[in-house]
């Protein structure tokens, strides 16, 4: 005996947990014995071959399965938190029945995930009878060179930093408490919206944007992408920050809830005819330019902090006041996309195919989409201005979407423009919905 003290250090492991509409990572540390027995919660036939556990990865939820997760977790303690989460924000949102994979935790390609979930939702509308459209995991060549992550649909927070950490902004790199390269003293006290709150974000939050960073964006460039968005909110009556907004303009107000209120200059002869358009010109204005650097900020807050290394240009680009040309943004209306809430997808490049561009990003508001190549990154080494590298990103890119009737617009103006609205009515019926003031009685 040598009097050495024999020291075990638990294995730390992974299991992915992943159903329909969540994925969850549980990480653990625990004693071989006890990963079996963690394994047998979920498969109780799972047996041993050498070093190897084998388990049947396809689960389903069943009081027997309920039941003995629950007792599990009581024969823990304080270990038990991290199942004690699988439970709550995994396992309860499973529907009675419904089925669910617990599988080795790896980094799974998007493409490797949608078969997944395909294979999921071809089950569950057996196990479950949940509608089940093939379509729907077909992202064709998208996922070819990009992992896709979507943001908005439930609450989030980024850019959380550790206890012991200094906190440092993401975007001017200024340490808290002291003074950022702008000359601003860097404080961490408001609560910054990942995607402006005027949008109605409020599930969102950006926990390493300093105050000086939230202020100077809320005072240059976020207005830009509001005022764009603004006839949409009120035609929708999305909420905004502080409720829902009215739309007004120089000669006309629209409510979403009340109705309209138009009060245009012309003749008796115009509200003679059944139907009539009126372009209704708005009083705020935008700047192409600077709703494209809210759309890349927007994306930047969502990227892993070790990743920003490569995005430091479209940093110095997000501050500049400065025009130049940028790649265009391709938008789309379509109700198919509705949402109420703003929502963010993220298309990180995997591959090192360099015709492709290295972060994407779509924006969807309302029934408006927008895909947008993030600018600058160190990653690339085109810039996609040129038609033909465009078109054969897009043509690949926008895959199954391409039937849709995409407009590329070129977003790198930096000149203030003004919104009009093209407004057609009809059925016009005079003393029912429309009435005659004269010149004096107008405002
Ligand atoms: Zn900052």
């Amino acid at each position: 005996m040598n009097g050495e003290t024999n020291k075990s250090v638990y294995p730390t492991f992974g299991l992915d947990f992943i159903s329909h509409k969540r994925n969850f990572v549980l990480t653990c540390n625990l004693p071989a014995k006890g990963f079996v027995d963690l394994i047998r919660v979920f498969d109780s036939d799972a047996f041993i071959v050498g070093n190897e556990v084998n388990w049947i990865t396809l689960r389903q939820k069943e009081p027997e399965l309920t039941e003995r997760i629950q007792s599990y977790i009581e024969s823990f303690n304080e270990q038990g938190s991290p199942i004690k989460k699988l439970l709550y924000d995994f396992f309860n949102n499973l529907v009675d029945g419904e089925c669910f994979f617990v599988l080795n935790h790896a980094q799974r390609s998007t493409s490797e995930l949608l078969d997944l979930w395909c294979k999921l939702g071809q089950i569950n509308a057996k196990t479950i009878n949940t509608s089940f459209d093939n379509n729907y995991y077909h992202w064709g060549t998208t996922v070819l060179n990009h992992n896709i992550d979507f943001y908005g649909t439930e609450r989030k927070s980024f850019g959380q930093f550790k206890k012991s950490e200094i906190k440092i902004c993401r975007f001017c790199s200024g340490k808290d408490g002291e003074y950022n390269s702008k000359g601003n003293l860097v404080t961490f006290g408001k609560k910054a919206h990942l995607i402006s709150e005027a949008l109605g974000n409020k599930r969102l939050i950006s926990l390493d944007e300093c105050d000086s960073c939230n202020e100077y964006f809320s005072r240059t460039i976020e207005p830009s992408i509001v005022n764009y968005f603004a006839p949409y909110r009120s035609l929708y009556g999305i909420p905004g920050k502080g409720g829902k907004k009215k739309l007004v303009g120089d000669d006309f107000e629209l409510d979403a809830e009340d109705g309209f209120n138009i009060q245009f200059s012309g003749s008796i002869d115009d509200l003679s005819k059944e139907n009539i358009r009126i372009p209704l010109r708005l009083k705020q204005t935008f700047v192409y330019a600077d709703l494209y650097r809210c759309l890349v900020k927007f994306l930047l807050a969502v990227m892993p902090k070790e990743e920003m290394v490569n995005y430091s240009e479209t940093i110095d680009w997000i501050f500049n006041t400065e025009g130049g040309d940028l790649p265009k943004v391709a938008c789309l209306q379509k109700s198919n996309f509705y949402t109420e809430h703003p929502y963010l997808v993220k298309y990180k490049r995997h591959t090192k195919d360099l015709k492709f561009p290295d972060l994407i990003g779509e924006f969807r508001y309302a029934d408006i989409l927008m895909i947008f190549i993030v600018p600058f990154s160190k990653l690339d080494e085109k810039q996609f201005l040129l038609e033909e590298e465009i078109t054969f990103f897009w043509n690949t890119f926008i895959g199954l979407r391409k039937d849709y009737l995409w407009n590329f617009v070129d977003f790198s103006s930096m000149t203030p423009l003004g919104m009009e609205i093209d407004f057609k009515i009809n059925g016009i019926e005079l003393g029912k919905n429309a009435f005659l003031f004269k010149e004096s009685e107008q405002k």
